[in-house]
């Protein structure tokens, strides 16, 4: 009896193994389809995106009138959203890659 109910624990535990592993697996492709792009009439030129961003896609720009951020190297964004979790402005979404 002890020997069945084991049986069922180890089953439980590999099909939710199972379905984590491919669902990560399926957030990982839709997220190989997207990159960041930055909505400018929202952006403050505040810079926090840009320091959470540890693939160095975003860049912090200086002009005379003041401080923008761009993307630099949108072959770099893994789409994780990071950044998107620091900007308060709603100036940050993901995009399907062209
Ligand atoms: S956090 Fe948002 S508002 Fe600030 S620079 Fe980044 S995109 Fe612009
Ligand atoms: S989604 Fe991730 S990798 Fe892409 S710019 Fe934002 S923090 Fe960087």
């Amino acid at each position: 009896m002890t020997f069945r109910i084991m049986n069922i624990v180890y089953w439980i535990i590999g099909a939710v193994i199972l379905v984590w592993f491919t669902m990560g697996m399926y957030r990982h492709r839709q997220r190989r389809n997207k990159t960041i792009r930055i909505i400018e009439e929202n952006c403050t030129g505040c810079g926090h995106c840009v320091k959470r961003c540890s693939h160095r896609v975003l860049e912090t720009v200086k002009t005379e009138t003041g401080m923008y951020v761009a993307v630099k190297n949108s072959d770099r964004c893994t789409a994780c959203g990071n950044c998107m979790g620091k900007c308060k402005f709603n100036a940050l979404e993901l995009i399907e890659k062209i």
